[in-house]
């Protein structure tokens, strides 16, 4: 029986896959795309134009893996080259994608489609990266996974910028600017600064009560 959207038991899905870089989210993703490719489903394949690393019309892993892609840019853009026929819709690193990329996957899962996406939940501070909060949030499911520490080799589930002080949120880059941190590693700087700002907090209270 063919389904159409709308009728019971045709309702599409977003899964997001999320972690920090070298956690083997495009792995992932690659992993589910080819599974649905077997079942005969037709799938097309999105990418940031922005992400060029490795090339441009493809998703590659950093293990080499590698699947055809459209890139684009901007989420509209993805809206309008989805054919009536596909059944899924992967969509890689996308954190780079604009806000209303939430809004597009919603109007695709609506329309009875399967989207998977996969990005970095957290930027180089540990701030959710750009349109990543709101999409977990309507996400059906989330897979969180974690790379291993470049440092001590436990768990990993920061991304940590090798040079501080470039400090924009978007750089795209590979391990000449990132490497996957635990928190023991990754954030020296944030617990330098929450120290620094603790102590100036408890001499700004001693000095008010001894002013009473
Ligand atoms: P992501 O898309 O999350 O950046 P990929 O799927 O491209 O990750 O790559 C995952 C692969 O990266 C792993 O299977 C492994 O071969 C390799 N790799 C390199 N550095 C690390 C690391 N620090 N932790 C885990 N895997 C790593
Ligand atoms: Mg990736």
């Amino acid at each position: 029986m063919t389904l159409f959207a709308g009728m019971p038991g045709s309702s599409g899905s977003i899964e997001v896959v999320c972690g920090p870089m070298f956690s083997g989210k495009t792995e992932e993703l690659i992993r589910r795309v080819k599974r649905a490719q077997i079942a005969r489903q037709k799938v097309q394949i999105f990418k940031p134009a922005i992400d060029n690393r490795y090339h441009e019309t493809e998703v590659v892993s950093h293990s080499s893996l590698s699947i055809e892609a459209t890139p684009v840019n901007t989420s509209v853009e993805i809206l309008q080259k989805v054919y009536d026929s596909t059944r899924v819709v992967a969509i890689d690193e996308v954190q780079f994608f604009d806000e209303n990329i939430s809004v597009v996957v919603e109007k695709l899962a609506r329309r009875g489609i399967r989207v998977i996406m996969a990005g970095l939940d957290q930027d180089f501070m540990g701030k959710p990266f750009g349109p990543m909060a709101n999409l977990l949030a309507i996400a059906d499911s989330v897979l969180k996974i974690q790379a291993i520490c470049t440092v001590c080799g436990a768990p990993a589930s920061k991304t940590f910028r090798k040079n501080p002080k470039q400090q924009e949120q978007v750089l795209v880059g590979e391990t000449d600017l990132y490497e996957a941190r635990c928190r023991a590693h990754a954030d020296f700087f944030g617990e330098d600064q929450d120290q620094l700002a603790f102590f100036v907090n408890l001499n700004e209270s001693r000095s008010k009560t001894q002013n009473l």
